[in-house]
């Protein structure tokens, strides 16, 4: 007998993360096995480290169907894109379990709020894909190593993005153009949260950097479409093995990386990073980073690491700030912004916001 469920948008981006590799090792959705483990010890089954569940979560009435079947269809828009072999069928407890991953169980989280609205009934098991057109388009790790090792890096840095770049993100990266060969800008798109900063917006403001400032040939500009868990910490961690099944020996982890409101501390990524660091490999060097701010004094951007300077004398580069200028179609302080950079963008009218 084989069985049929039908997928949204963020189960088929994982479905295809699985199958292009930039989710290896996984092979499908996790069992019960792989799945506890992760929550409870941010490794799976074998060991190796995995910090965030990837789960198929089916209506109680297909999981019942499913205890007796092999092999399950998975179809997104009514249309047959994969299957499954069923290995397990299991029941989480989603109210416990994101205590643990997200340290929180309130609703006005939103990766909580996405978790406790679906299925508690999880079907785990190796996946295939069928309709090789949803992979169109999809960022593919053989490819990316293929374009690393022939531009000669032996060496290279990721960065994870969701805005245009301002001056602290600039200082970051050049930072890791010192460190590195190339420099891998991997910003997120496909997502679609009202006001927030458009794919393109995010892309003619790197475009714009790379074209007029960056060294030629050592940085490469591509969007990741892996949509966000606000899991702060443990997605920090997970943003780097999937950088590091890209082709990146390093991945730089700033200030609340993958945070949402004030549930994560500043710099908690960092410490489980250290934490995770001294008893496992990760196989990907994390760049742990001091927030870059403008210093009145030194009249540079620098971090607590090289000014000695506090109080007044210093100014943060908020991008909430800048936001807030270009939603007025204003230009941000040249020490926030690039003028190039805001200029590209606010030429987009329209077009730099989600709507
Ligand atoms: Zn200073």
């Amino acid at each position: 007998m084989t069985i049929t469920t039908e997928i949204n948008g963020e189960t088929l981006e994982d479905l295809i993360s699985i199958h292009t590799g930039l989710y290896h090792p996984l092979t499908g959705f996790m069992t019960s096995l792989d799945y506890e483990n992760v929550v409870d010890t941010m490794r799976l089954g074998d060991q190796s480290v995995w910090t965030i569940p990837v789960t198929l979560d089916v209506p109680h009435g297909i999981f019942k169907k499913a205890l007796d079947a092999k092999k399950l269809w998975l179809t997104y828009n009514n249309k047959k894109v994969a299957f499954m072999e069923i290995h397990d069928c299991y029941k989480i407890q989603a109210g416990k379990d994101v205590l643990k991953i997200f340290k929180t169980d309130e609703l006005k989280h939103p990766g909580v709020k996405k978790e406790l609205g679906r299925s508690e009934y999880r079907i785990g098991g190796k996946t295939q894909i069928t309709d090789k057109a949803v992979v169109r388009g999809a960022l593919d790790p053989a490819r990316t190593k293929r374009l690393f090792k022939r531009r000669g890096w032996k060496t290279v840095v990721g960065f994870q993005t969701r805005n245009p770049l301002h001056t602290a993100h600039e200082f970051l990266q050049r930072l890791g153009l010192d460190i590195c060969d190339g420099l891998f800008i991997n910003p997120s798109v496909g997502w679609k949260r009202a006001g927030d900063f458009t794919e393109e917006a995010v892309m003619r403001a790197y475009e714009c950097m790379i074209g007029r400032f960056y060294p030629k040939d050592r940085v490469h500009l591509e969007g990741l479409k892996v949509y966000f868990r606000y899991a702060g910490p443990r997605e920090a961690i997970f943003h780097a093995l999937i950088r590091k099944n890209l082709g990146c020996t390093h991945f730089i982890i700033g200030r609340d990386h993958a945070g949402v409101g004030d549930y994560y501390g500043t710099y908690e990524a960092h410490d489980l990073a250290r934490d995770i660091m001294r008893r496992h490999s990760l196989g990907i060097e994390l760049l742990l980073t001091k927030e870059p701010y403008y210093c009145k004094v030194c009249g540079s951007i620098v971090t607590e690491k090289h000014c000695r300077h506090t109080g007044n004398n210093i100014e943060r580069i908020s991008g909430s700030y800048i936001r807030s200028l270009m939603k007025r179609g204003m230009m941000p302080e040249k020490r926030f912004m690039r003028p190039e950079v805001a200029k590209a963008v606010l030429s987009l009218g329209d077009r730099i916001f989600i709507k």
